[in-house]
Protein backbone atom coordinates (compact mmCIF):
# COMPACT_ATOMS: atom_id res chain seq x y z
CA UNK A 1 0.00 0.00 0.00
CA UNK A 2 1.49 3.16 -0.97
CA UNK A 3 2.32 5.44 1.92
CA UNK A 4 -0.23 8.46 1.04
CA UNK A 5 -2.93 6.00 0.76
CA UNK A 6 -2.24 5.02 4.52
CA UNK A 7 -4.80 5.75 7.04
CA UNK A 8 -3.91 7.57 10.00
CA UNK A 9 -4.60 10.19 12.64
CA UNK A 10 -5.15 13.17 10.97
CA UNK A 11 -2.32 16.18 10.90
CA UNK A 12 -2.46 18.06 13.87
CA UNK A 13 -1.74 22.02 14.10
CA UNK A 14 1.58 22.70 15.48
CA UNK A 15 1.53 24.11 19.08
CA UNK A 16 2.07 26.87 20.06
CA UNK A 17 5.57 28.17 22.07
CA UNK A 18 3.14 28.79 24.69
CA UNK A 19 -0.05 26.99 24.96
CA UNK A 20 -3.12 27.97 26.89
CA UNK A 21 -2.62 24.62 29.03
CA UNK A 22 -0.70 20.98 28.94
CA UNK A 23 -2.04 18.44 30.68
CA UNK A 24 0.86 16.18 29.81
CA UNK A 25 2.69 18.16 31.93
CA UNK A 26 1.57 16.96 35.18
CA UNK A 27 2.30 13.45 34.53
CA UNK A 28 5.61 14.22 33.22
CA UNK A 29 6.36 15.52 37.20
CA UNK A 30 4.46 12.96 38.47
CA UNK A 31 4.54 9.66 36.42
CA UNK A 32 6.14 7.26 38.77
CA UNK A 33 3.70 8.10 41.62
CA UNK A 34 0.59 7.96 39.41
CA UNK A 35 1.69 4.99 37.22
CA UNK A 36 2.14 3.33 40.01
CA UNK A 37 -1.35 4.37 41.87
CA UNK A 38 -3.02 3.28 38.70
CA UNK A 39 -1.24 -0.07 38.70
CA UNK A 40 -2.33 -0.71 42.46
CA UNK A 41 -6.26 -0.30 41.50
CA UNK A 42 -5.75 -2.19 38.57
CA UNK A 43 -4.74 -5.09 40.48
CA UNK A 44 -7.72 -4.77 43.39
CA UNK A 45 -10.25 -5.90 41.24
CA UNK A 46 -12.12 -2.79 43.32
CA UNK A 47 -13.32 -0.27 40.53
CA UNK A 48 -16.06 1.80 42.22
CA UNK A 49 -16.36 2.81 46.00
CA UNK A 50 -13.44 1.18 47.51
CA UNK A 51 -10.55 2.05 49.96
CA UNK A 52 -9.41 4.58 47.24
CA UNK A 53 -12.63 6.61 47.64
CA UNK A 54 -12.51 6.67 51.08
CA UNK A 55 -8.66 7.91 51.83
CA UNK A 56 -9.50 10.54 48.87
CA UNK A 57 -12.58 11.64 51.02
CA UNK A 58 -10.60 11.70 53.92
CA UNK A 59 -7.41 13.32 53.04
CA UNK A 60 -8.96 16.24 51.05
CA UNK A 61 -11.66 16.51 54.06
CA UNK A 62 -8.21 17.48 56.04
CA UNK A 63 -6.97 19.07 53.19
CA UNK A 64 -9.80 22.03 53.28
CA UNK A 65 -9.89 21.77 57.02
CA UNK A 66 -13.54 20.27 56.67
CA UNK A 67 -15.62 17.79 58.85
CA UNK A 68 -16.79 16.01 55.93
CA UNK A 69 -16.28 14.90 52.11
CA UNK A 70 -18.33 13.12 49.81
CA UNK A 71 -16.83 12.55 46.26
CA UNK A 72 -19.05 12.59 43.06
CA UNK A 73 -19.25 11.98 39.78
CA UNK A 74 -17.90 15.75 38.85
CA UNK A 75 -18.63 19.17 39.77
CA UNK A 76 -21.51 20.11 38.33
CA UNK A 77 -23.33 16.94 40.31
CA UNK A 78 -21.59 17.93 43.47
CA UNK A 79 -23.51 21.40 43.15
CA UNK A 80 -26.91 19.60 42.33
CA UNK A 81 -26.68 17.16 44.85
CA UNK A 82 -26.01 19.77 47.79
CA UNK A 83 -29.07 21.87 46.49
CA UNK A 84 -30.87 18.30 46.00
CA UNK A 85 -29.75 17.81 49.80
CA UNK A 86 -30.84 20.71 50.96
CA UNK A 87 -34.42 19.80 49.49
CA UNK A 88 -34.23 22.05 46.87
CA UNK A 89 -36.55 21.83 44.19
CA UNK A 90 -39.30 23.02 42.25
CA UNK A 91 -40.87 26.32 43.47
CA UNK A 92 -38.09 27.44 45.04
CA UNK A 93 -35.43 30.16 43.72
CA UNK A 94 -31.30 29.89 44.13
CA UNK A 95 -29.23 33.17 43.27
CA UNK A 96 -26.29 32.96 41.39
CA UNK A 97 -23.90 34.94 39.86
CA UNK A 98 -24.59 36.20 36.70
CA UNK A 99 -20.79 36.02 35.51
CA UNK A 100 -19.97 32.19 36.00
CA UNK A 101 -19.61 29.23 33.70
CA UNK A 102 -22.68 27.88 33.04
CA UNK A 103 -22.45 24.96 35.60
CA UNK A 104 -23.50 27.07 38.34
CA UNK A 105 -26.72 27.95 37.03
CA UNK A 106 -27.28 24.16 35.06
CA UNK A 107 -27.33 22.40 39.13
CA UNK A 108 -30.17 24.61 40.09
CA UNK A 109 -32.02 23.98 37.00
CA UNK A 110 -31.39 20.24 37.32
CA UNK A 111 -33.22 20.28 40.31
CA UNK A 112 -36.30 22.34 39.21
CA UNK A 113 -35.97 25.41 41.08
CA UNK A 114 -35.34 28.80 39.39
CA UNK A 115 -31.65 29.84 38.99
CA UNK A 116 -32.21 33.70 39.65
CA UNK A 117 -28.89 35.48 38.76
CA UNK A 118 -27.29 38.79 40.69
CA UNK A 119 -24.94 41.05 39.38
CA UNK A 120 -20.94 40.73 40.19
CA UNK A 121 -18.66 43.01 42.24
CA UNK A 122 -16.73 45.17 40.18
CA UNK A 123 -13.34 44.64 41.56
CA UNK A 124 -13.63 40.62 42.66
CA UNK A 125 -15.75 39.99 39.34
CA UNK A 126 -17.46 37.65 42.12
CA UNK A 127 -21.45 37.68 43.96
CA UNK A 128 -22.27 41.22 44.81
CA UNK A 129 -23.56 40.45 48.52
CA UNK A 130 -26.02 44.27 48.14
CA UNK A 131 -27.19 42.47 44.65
CA UNK A 132 -27.67 39.19 46.45
CA UNK A 133 -29.89 41.12 48.93
CA UNK A 134 -31.67 42.97 46.21
CA UNK A 135 -32.78 39.81 44.33
CA UNK A 136 -33.80 37.41 47.87
CA UNK A 137 -37.62 36.63 47.30
CA UNK A 138 -40.44 34.82 49.73
CA UNK A 139 -39.04 31.95 47.55
CA UNK A 140 -35.43 32.29 47.97
CA UNK A 141 -34.00 29.40 49.82
CA UNK A 142 -30.07 29.42 48.69
CA UNK A 143 -27.71 31.58 46.93
CA UNK A 144 -24.19 29.93 45.49
CA UNK A 145 -21.26 32.13 45.09
CA UNK A 146 -18.71 31.17 42.61
CA UNK A 147 -14.63 31.85 43.72
CA UNK A 148 -14.51 32.34 40.36
CA UNK A 149 -10.84 32.25 38.59
CA UNK A 150 -9.19 31.13 41.83
CA UNK A 151 -10.37 34.50 43.86
CA UNK A 152 -12.44 33.96 46.39
CA UNK A 153 -15.95 35.53 46.51
CA UNK A 154 -16.74 37.84 49.78
CA UNK A 155 -17.98 35.61 52.02
CA UNK A 156 -17.62 37.50 55.17
CA UNK A 157 -20.71 39.92 53.41
CA UNK A 158 -22.54 37.08 51.95
CA UNK A 159 -22.65 34.95 55.03
CA UNK A 160 -23.85 37.76 56.58
CA UNK A 161 -26.44 38.54 53.91
CA UNK A 162 -27.64 34.38 53.53
CA UNK A 163 -27.93 34.77 57.64
CA UNK A 164 -30.34 37.97 57.42
CA UNK A 165 -32.53 36.30 54.60
CA UNK A 166 -32.71 32.83 55.98
CA UNK A 167 -30.98 31.52 52.91
CA UNK A 168 -28.48 27.83 52.60
CA UNK A 169 -24.94 29.22 51.55
CA UNK A 170 -23.69 26.98 48.89
CA UNK A 171 -19.71 27.58 47.55
CA UNK A 172 -18.67 26.67 43.99
CA UNK A 173 -15.51 26.51 44.30
CA UNK A 174 -14.88 24.29 41.64
CA UNK A 175 -12.01 27.06 40.38
CA UNK A 176 -10.65 27.20 44.08
CA UNK A 177 -8.83 24.64 45.96
CA UNK A 178 -6.37 25.67 48.38
CA UNK A 179 -8.15 29.70 48.35
CA UNK A 180 -7.99 31.18 51.56
CA UNK A 181 -10.50 33.60 53.18
CA UNK A 182 -8.93 35.89 56.19
CA UNK A 183 -6.81 33.24 56.38
CA UNK A 184 -9.02 30.32 56.20
CA UNK A 185 -9.22 27.67 53.74
CA UNK A 186 -12.21 27.17 51.23
CA UNK A 187 -14.31 24.10 52.67
CA UNK A 188 -13.33 24.78 56.58
CA UNK A 189 -15.43 25.62 59.36
CA UNK A 190 -19.20 26.05 58.98
CA UNK A 191 -19.38 25.67 54.74
CA UNK A 192 -21.02 23.79 52.30
CA UNK A 193 -18.43 23.69 49.45
CA UNK A 194 -18.36 21.87 45.85
CA UNK A 195 -15.13 21.53 44.05
CA UNK A 196 -14.96 20.16 40.59
CA UNK A 197 -12.09 17.60 39.78
CA UNK A 198 -12.09 17.79 36.14
CA UNK A 199 -8.23 17.62 34.61
CA UNK A 200 -7.79 21.32 34.04
CA UNK A 201 -8.68 22.15 37.57
CA UNK A 202 -6.31 23.24 40.07
CA UNK A 203 -6.56 19.49 41.35
CA UNK A 204 -7.71 17.44 38.33
CA UNK A 205 -8.10 14.33 38.07
CA UNK A 206 -7.69 12.32 34.61
CA UNK A 207 -11.21 12.20 33.94
CA UNK A 208 -14.62 13.88 35.56
CA UNK A 209 -14.18 14.18 39.24
CA UNK A 210 -16.34 16.49 41.55
CA UNK A 211 -16.28 16.26 45.79
CA UNK A 212 -18.33 17.94 48.43
CA UNK A 213 -17.03 19.32 51.50
CA UNK A 214 -19.48 20.33 54.35
CA UNK A 215 -19.11 20.49 58.07
CA UNK A 216 -22.98 19.35 58.03
CA UNK A 217 -22.99 15.23 58.61
CA UNK A 218 -26.93 15.01 57.77
CA UNK A 219 -26.39 17.05 54.65
CA UNK A 220 -23.37 14.62 54.29
CA UNK A 221 -25.38 11.67 54.36
CA UNK A 222 -27.68 12.36 52.63
CA UNK A 223 -25.76 13.00 49.29
CA UNK A 224 -24.07 9.93 50.28
CA UNK A 225 -27.22 8.39 49.67
CA UNK A 226 -28.08 10.63 46.48
CA UNK A 227 -24.88 10.14 44.82
CA UNK A 228 -25.82 6.09 44.73
CA UNK A 229 -29.05 5.49 44.07
CA UNK A 230 -30.42 6.48 47.09
CA UNK A 231 -28.57 3.65 48.92
CA UNK A 232 -26.27 3.36 51.88
CA UNK A 233 -27.04 -0.68 52.43
CA UNK A 234 -26.85 -2.73 49.30
CA UNK A 235 -30.75 -3.08 47.82
CA UNK A 236 -32.36 -0.61 50.44
CA UNK A 237 -32.89 2.40 48.79
CA UNK A 238 -34.33 4.73 50.89
CA UNK A 239 -34.43 7.90 48.77
CA UNK A 240 -34.90 8.53 44.65
CA UNK A 241 -30.82 8.97 44.34
CA UNK A 242 -28.31 8.57 41.27
CA UNK A 243 -25.47 7.83 40.25
CA UNK A 244 -22.82 9.93 40.74
CA UNK A 245 -19.49 8.91 41.96
CA UNK A 246 -15.93 9.03 41.82
CA UNK A 247 -14.33 5.91 40.58
CA UNK A 248 -11.10 4.12 42.41
CA UNK A 249 -8.74 5.00 39.47
CA UNK A 250 -9.89 8.81 39.65
CA UNK A 251 -9.45 8.62 43.02
CA UNK A 252 -5.69 6.94 43.16
CA UNK A 253 -4.58 9.87 40.58
CA UNK A 254 -5.86 12.72 43.25
CA UNK A 255 -4.72 11.21 46.02
CA UNK A 256 -1.08 11.58 44.39
CA UNK A 257 -2.08 15.24 42.52
CA UNK A 258 -3.06 16.55 46.24
CA UNK A 259 0.29 16.04 48.18
CA UNK A 260 1.42 18.73 45.29
CA UNK A 261 -1.56 20.92 45.42
CA UNK A 262 -0.71 23.85 47.50
CA UNK A 263 3.19 23.97 45.89
CA UNK A 264 1.75 23.88 42.33
CA UNK A 265 -0.86 26.53 43.68
CA UNK A 266 2.40 28.59 45.09
CA UNK A 267 3.84 27.77 41.26
CA UNK A 268 0.70 29.62 40.10
CA UNK A 269 0.98 32.66 42.49
CA UNK A 270 4.81 33.05 40.94
CA UNK A 271 3.54 33.68 37.75
CA UNK A 272 0.85 35.89 38.41
CA UNK A 273 3.11 38.20 41.36
CA UNK A 274 5.14 38.30 37.88
CA UNK A 275 2.38 39.30 35.28
CA UNK A 276 1.05 41.84 37.95
CA UNK A 277 4.64 43.70 38.41
CA UNK A 278 5.16 43.53 34.71
CA UNK A 279 2.05 45.13 33.41
CA UNK A 280 1.30 47.09 36.10
CA UNK A 281 0.00 50.85 34.94
CA UNK A 282 -0.45 49.90 31.38
CA UNK A 283 -3.08 52.10 29.79
CA UNK A 284 -6.11 50.31 28.50
CA UNK A 285 -5.58 46.91 30.57
CA UNK A 286 -7.20 46.08 33.74
CA UNK A 287 -5.39 43.75 36.41
CA UNK A 288 -6.94 41.04 38.36
CA UNK A 289 -7.15 42.68 41.90
CA UNK A 290 -6.87 40.76 45.13
CA UNK A 291 -8.70 41.57 48.20
CA UNK A 292 -6.88 41.90 51.17
CA UNK A 293 -8.89 39.52 52.86
CA UNK A 294 -8.09 36.91 50.30
CA UNK A 295 -5.57 34.32 49.02
CA UNK A 296 -6.38 33.29 45.56
CA UNK A 297 -5.11 30.03 43.74
CA UNK A 298 -4.86 31.47 40.49
CA UNK A 299 -6.88 28.96 38.32
CA UNK A 300 -7.07 31.45 35.45
CA UNK A 301 -5.58 34.56 35.13
CA UNK A 302 -7.69 37.02 33.74
CA UNK A 303 -7.26 41.04 32.31
CA UNK A 304 -10.01 43.25 30.93
CA UNK A 305 -9.58 44.96 27.48
CA UNK A 306 -11.87 46.78 25.69
CA UNK A 307 -9.97 46.24 22.59
CA UNK A 308 -10.29 42.73 23.19
CA UNK A 309 -10.06 40.99 20.15
CA UNK A 310 -7.19 42.92 18.50
CA UNK A 311 -5.29 41.92 22.02
CA UNK A 312 -5.93 38.38 21.00
CA UNK A 313 -4.99 38.26 17.35
CA UNK A 314 -1.61 40.07 18.43
CA UNK A 315 -1.25 37.59 21.49
CA UNK A 316 -1.48 34.68 19.19
CA UNK A 317 0.58 36.41 16.51
CA UNK A 318 3.52 36.07 19.11
CA UNK A 319 2.54 32.51 19.70
CA UNK A 320 0.75 33.09 23.26
CA UNK A 321 -2.86 31.24 23.06
CA UNK A 322 -5.47 32.27 25.22
CA UNK A 323 -9.18 31.64 26.13
CA UNK A 324 -11.84 33.45 27.06
CA UNK A 325 -14.11 32.43 30.08
CA UNK A 326 -16.75 33.26 28.98
CA UNK A 327 -17.92 34.81 25.96
CA UNK A 328 -21.42 34.64 26.20
CA UNK A 329 -23.10 35.98 29.65
CA UNK A 330 -25.28 32.91 30.66
CA UNK A 331 -28.52 35.00 30.72
CA UNK A 332 -27.68 35.50 27.12
CA UNK A 333 -27.02 32.28 26.05
CA UNK A 334 -29.49 29.64 23.99
CA UNK A 335 -30.01 27.66 27.06
CA UNK A 336 -31.15 30.36 29.48
CA UNK A 337 -33.44 32.13 26.18
CA UNK A 338 -36.67 31.55 27.70
CA UNK A 339 -36.09 33.76 31.31
CA UNK A 340 -36.56 36.38 30.58
CA UNK A 341 -33.42 38.30 31.13
CA UNK A 342 -33.22 41.25 28.23
CA UNK A 343 -29.29 42.10 27.24
CA UNK A 344 -28.52 45.14 29.56
CA UNK A 345 -30.13 43.11 32.92
CA UNK A 346 -26.62 42.46 33.67
CA UNK A 347 -24.61 45.39 32.76
CA UNK A 348 -20.95 44.78 34.54
CA UNK A 349 -21.43 40.79 33.67
CA UNK A 350 -22.33 41.95 30.01
CA UNK A 351 -19.18 44.41 29.63
CA UNK A 352 -17.05 41.18 31.22
CA UNK A 353 -18.13 38.92 28.76
CA UNK A 354 -17.28 41.42 25.80
CA UNK A 355 -13.73 42.26 27.93
CA UNK A 356 -12.40 39.28 29.52
CA UNK A 357 -9.12 37.84 28.20
CA UNK A 358 -7.22 34.74 30.00
CA UNK A 359 -3.79 34.62 29.50
CA UNK A 360 -1.59 31.24 30.24
CA UNK A 361 -0.97 30.98 33.79
CA UNK A 362 -0.03 27.51 35.49
CA UNK A 363 2.32 25.24 37.47
CA UNK A 364 4.35 24.14 34.05
CA UNK A 365 4.97 27.28 32.68
CA UNK A 366 8.72 27.51 31.71
CA UNK A 367 10.13 30.86 33.43
CA UNK A 368 10.60 31.26 29.26
CA UNK A 369 7.39 30.88 28.65
CA UNK A 370 6.11 33.54 31.19
CA UNK A 371 8.61 36.26 30.18
CA UNK A 372 7.46 35.16 26.35
CA UNK A 373 3.93 36.56 27.97
CA UNK A 374 5.44 38.91 29.47
CA UNK A 375 6.98 40.67 26.37
CA UNK A 376 4.23 39.90 23.90
CA UNK A 377 1.42 41.75 26.28
CA UNK A 378 3.58 44.81 26.48
CA UNK A 379 4.20 44.78 22.71
CA UNK A 380 1.22 44.09 22.35
CA UNK A 381 0.46 47.64 23.95
CA UNK A 382 2.73 49.43 22.23
CA UNK A 383 1.19 48.67 18.92
CA UNK A 384 -2.81 48.83 20.43
CA UNK A 385 -1.41 52.13 21.50
C1 LIG B 1 -15.71 23.51 36.07
C2 LIG B 1 -16.78 24.25 36.77
C3 LIG B 1 -17.97 23.65 37.19
C4 LIG B 1 -18.38 22.27 36.79
O1 LIG B 1 -17.48 21.27 37.08
P1 LIG B 1 -17.49 19.92 36.23
O2 LIG B 1 -16.57 19.03 37.00
O3 LIG B 1 -17.01 20.24 34.86
O4 LIG B 1 -18.90 19.41 36.23
C5 LIG B 1 -18.87 24.40 37.93
N1 LIG B 1 -18.63 25.67 38.23
C6 LIG B 1 -17.51 26.29 37.82
C7 LIG B 1 -17.31 27.73 38.20
C8 LIG B 1 -16.55 25.62 37.07
O5 LIG B 1 -15.46 26.26 36.66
Amino acid sequence: MPAEARPGPPPKAPRPPVPFLDLRAPYAELRAGLDAAWARVMGSGRFVLGPEVEAFEAEFAAYCGGAHCVSVGDGGSALELILRGLGIGPGDEVIVPAHTFVATWLAVSATGARPVPAEVDEHTWTLDAAAVAAAVTPRTRAVIPVHLYGHPADLRALRACAGRYGLALVEDAAQAPGARVDGRRIGSGDSTVAFSLYPGKNLGAVGDGGAVVTSDGELARRIRLLRNYGCEVKYRHEVRGTNSRLDELQAAVLRVKLEVLDEWNARRADVAKRYLAAWDGLPGLTLPRVAPWAAPVWHLFVVRCARREELRRLLEAAGVETLIHYPVPVHRSGAYADAGLPAGAFPLSERLADEVLSLPIGPHLSAGQVERVVTALEEAFTRIG
